[in-house]
């Protein structure tokens, strides 16, 4: 991630990070400038980092309009934009010099990372070629850019000896990996490579960790991965994060989103048959201006029928400068409340028959944290931080971090499950 990056530059020239503001010469806050929500959060954050510390220098997506921080905190030293690492860098340098030493001044191997050491998010690209209307994405970071599939096989080789057992592969639009660089092939440990999800799912797939996809649409040529998830010997995790954001074919259409005339009930159905074991996760959105409640209807009832693993749902917020802001008919807000609280009700019924459909099963879980009460894990089906956990809390003790064991399955709840070591 961007602040992983910063940091790595950062402590590689020999900078310390500090855990808190009174330690420090001065405070990187990096924003968010998406909703409107999270431009507020930021905002606080600088005002809070310039109470604490006084010498903020501010970065991210937010950077991308200075004059929005700058009007509100005139104080902080340097506004940079997304992805101007050099810049963040160059305004560390004048806030606070660093201290030339040959010893320190070498780039390690490995990332310094935020996240535990033994998962990593692996960005592929950025930006993207899609309009989505609710979106600014495409405003703020561009046009999709991918690095070369031999640069992210590196970084990836380089987390995976570093300890790194989870490799989570995130950008705006991971499917459209490779198609600005015309999908060229480069050679990698005397292997043919094509800039290609595909190949670089296989790739990645062969370096010893698990690997999960993030943000995949439903275009055809996805449906090439799913025999490699079928595959345990490959690698890559039986689970894809969709965004699907609605159903129904009226609403994406005002959406404009990527993949909208697609099939994806039957898509979804092939898969299963090809991978039953796969997870699909997905992100939805409510109360769009012009849903009615026959699109919403429609919604419910194909959620019925996909019956995804994993849900996540938003009420609609306009964004500024977003083009769905101008839409007529925008939902009045007891009704998204409404919507989000049935779809909720929803999908947690669908995710609490899947989880239950666990219980007996014997299954493989990463070891998240161990405490005095529990091991925290994951099955395969689980990413970090937005979907479920395994609980262990007998016999976890000898447990750490990072560590793959196998797991009875014993009880489920509407999103977590819990289990015991299996014997032996
Ligand atoms: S696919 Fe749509 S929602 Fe996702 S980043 Fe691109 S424009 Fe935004």
């Amino acid at each position: 991630m961007d602040s992983e990056r910063i940091l790595t530059r950062l402590r590689a020239e020999g900078y310390g990070i500090s855990p808190d503001y009174a330690g420090a010469d001065a405070v990187i806050v990096n924003t968010c400038g998406f909703l409107d929500s999270a431009k507020a959060e930021s905002l606080d954050a600088i005002g809070e980092a310039l109470a604490e510390n006084g010498r903020v220098v501010v970065t991210g997506c937010l950077g991308a309009d200075p004059e929005y921080i700058t009007g509100a905190h005139p104080k902080v030293l340097a506004v940079t934009g997304p992805h101007q690492y050099e810049q963040v860098l160059d305004a560390v340098h004048q806030a606070v010099p660093p201290d030339p030493d040959p010893f320190v001044d070498l780039l390690p191997a490995a990332s310094v990372q935020l996240t535990p050491r033994h998962y990593a998010y692996l960005k592929i690209s950025e930006g993207c070629n899609h309009r989505c209307k609710f979106c600014i994405i495409p405003d703020m970071r561009g046009r999709l850019v991918s690095r070369p599939a031999s640069s992210v096989l590196r970084e990836a080789g380089r987390l995976v000896e570093a300890g790194v057992r989870e490799l989570l592969v995130i950008s705006q639009d991971t499917s459209a990996y490779g198609a600005d660089r015309k999908n060229s092939v480069s050679m990698w440990k005397g292997r043919e490579v094509s800039d290609s999800i595909h190949d670089l799912s296989r790739e990645l797939g062969r370096l010893g960790a698990w690997v999960r996809l993030h943000y995949v649409y439903p275009y055809p040529f996805v449906d090439r991965i799913i025999p490699m998830m079928a595959d345990p010997s490959s690698g890559l995790l039986p689970y894809l994060d969709i965004p699907f954001q609605h159903a129904h074919p009226d609403t994406l259409k005002r959406m404009a989103r990527p993949a909208a005339a697609a099939k994806t009930l039957e898509r979804i159905v092939a898969w299963r048959d090809i991978c039953p074991e796969i997870t699909l996760r997905s992100t939805f959105i409510v109360g769009y201006p012009g849903e009615t409640e026959a699109e919403f209807q429609h919604l419910l009832d194909w959620m019925e029928e996909a019956q995804l693993d994993r849900v996540g749902c938003f009420q609609y917020e306009n964004v500024a400068g977003a083009r769905s802001n101008a839409l007529p008919d925008h939902v009045p807000e007891e009704i998204k409340q409404d919507r989000w609280n049935r779809f909720m009700e929803t999908a947690q019924r669908i995710s609490a028959a899947k989880l239950d459909a666990k219980v007996g099963q014997r299954l493989e879980v990463i070891v998240d944290e161990v405490d005095d009460e529990a091991a925290t894990c994951r099955t395969k089906a689980d990413a970090p931080e937005i979907d479920g956990n395994l609980f262990i809390d007998e016999g976890f003790e000898h447990l750490r971090p990072g560590q793959i064991v196998t797991v009875d399955v014993e009880e489920a709840g509407d999103y977590d499950l819990w289990g015991r070591l299996t014997p032996g």
